[in-house]
């Protein structure tokens, strides 16, 4: 048996195909098919502005970077962030000289709206929220926290491709939302990424810092002279960070599956949640919130000894993960350790059990076997 935790399926030869039309072309640089792509996102999730990125850390880092600017933040103001995600998350505040003030989480496995409001100062300018594993957690309430205290609102949606909440996908009440279609996502493409800001003109912004800066409009407009392409004017030290074609060729292929591929993970989970009920006196499940339609990026479980479990499990063939160790176990956010106690008891307890496309019914009863197994030794 050798049974990962993740394993992207692709749509290879449609794939194939869109990529051999830049290859045919001669062009697998930003445009052609990275606008493309932007376009079908934003008919996709109903979003105003897409900007395509080569991952969603620079996708988290602009919109972090861009609102300070905008928004005329302070270094050392603060984000309201959780401790229970991927390094990007509070890396991309502590990249702009800010610092993230770490909440805890409830048992959605995302920020818990009363924790926030208990960590809210006179320095807090936005919080930044984890739609942890594609749930959406109570989404609702930290938008309306976010209106109440006239805070920014960052979703970081990395786990939330496909995610719907009544019906819809959620991040129209966020200022900026930012997806990722890294290798392992629902919908991967190898490394890219897609920054959604509500505000216009800040996805006018982000289009020139995230292209070292180049205003390549400056000259095309005021003088007309579209042929003079190298006239272009530079207003921002930018980054090197927009998305391309190749990449964006496999997104546009796999976000014309990712709803299918959805719903098998959530079969998928649902066989899991089945296999493994009446054992929830040893297991704890993640709660999702009614109206919720997650993606399912993850399938994780609470158990008393995680780290014999993983053992168990790797001597079966079987590799689990973990989503995620608390941050501020971390050199760098250890400020924060010891303020968020259920974060850092699913740190401790948290198990991801093997979610891919590749999983049949037998495989996913061959893993709850193990576990059963395990948990009655
Ligand atoms: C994967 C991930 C990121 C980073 O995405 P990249 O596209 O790899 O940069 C950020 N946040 C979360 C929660 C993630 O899981």
């Amino acid at each position: 048996m050798d049974i990962q935790l993740f394993k992207a399926k692709y749509e290879v030869e449609e794939c194939l195909n869109e990529i051999r039309e830049c290859l045919e072309v001669g062009w697998t640089g930003m445009g052609f098919k990275t606008v493309k792509f932007e376009e079908a996102w934003k008919q996709y999730t109903g979003l105003p502005y897409a900007h395509y990125l080569n991952s969603s850390t620079m996708g988290l880092y602009m919109a972090v970077d861009i609102l300070k600017e905008e928004y005329g933040w302070s270094d050392g103001d603060e984000i309201i962030s959780t401790p229970i995600t991927f390094i990007s998350t509070n890396h991309a505040i502590a990249k702009s000289n800010m610092k993230a003030v770490f909440a805890d989480i409830d048992d959605t496995m995302c920020l818990d709206p009363k924790s926030v409001r208990e960590r809210i100062t006179d320095k807090t300018r936005a919080i930044m929220y984890v739609g942890l594993g594609g749930n959406v957690g109570n989404y609702n309430e930290i938008v309306e926290i976010c209106k109440e205290h006239n805070l920014k609102f960052i979703l970081d949606a990395a786990h939330m491709t496909g995610t719907r909440l009544n019906g819809k996908i959620p991040g129209k009440e966020a200022d900026v939302v930012v997806y990722s279609f890294q290798a392992v996502k629902n919908l991967p493409t190898a490394d890219s990424g897609m920054i959604c800001f509500k505000d216009g003109k800040l996805d006018e912004i982000v289009r020139k810092k995230a292209w070292l800066g180049i205003n390549k409009d400056t000259y095309a407009r005021t003088q007309n002279m579209g042929n003079y392409k190298w006239r272009y004017d530079v207003e921002y030290v930018g980054e090197k960070g927009h998305g391309n074609s190749v990449m964006a060729s496999i997104g546009l292929v796999q976000l014309k599956y990712v709803d299918r591929d959805n719903a098998y993970r959530r079969t998928i989970c649902g066989w899991y949640r089945d296999r493994l009920a009446p054992y929830a006196d040893k297991i704890k499940f993640t709660r999702i919130e009614d109206g919720c339609e997650s993606s399912c990026h993850l399938f994780q479980i609470l158990v008393d000894d995680r780290d014999a479990l993983i053992v168990a499990l790797n001597q079966a063939g079987i590799s689990p993960g973990v989503h995620y160790v608390a941050n501020t176990d971390y050199k760098m956010y250890s400020y924060g350790k010891g303020t968020c106690p259920h974060a850092e008891y699913v740190s401790e307890h948290t198990l991801s059990l093997p979610l891919n496309l590749y999983l049949s019914r037998s495989d996913v009863d061959y893993i709850c076997d193990e576990v059963i197994k395990f948990l009655e030794k």
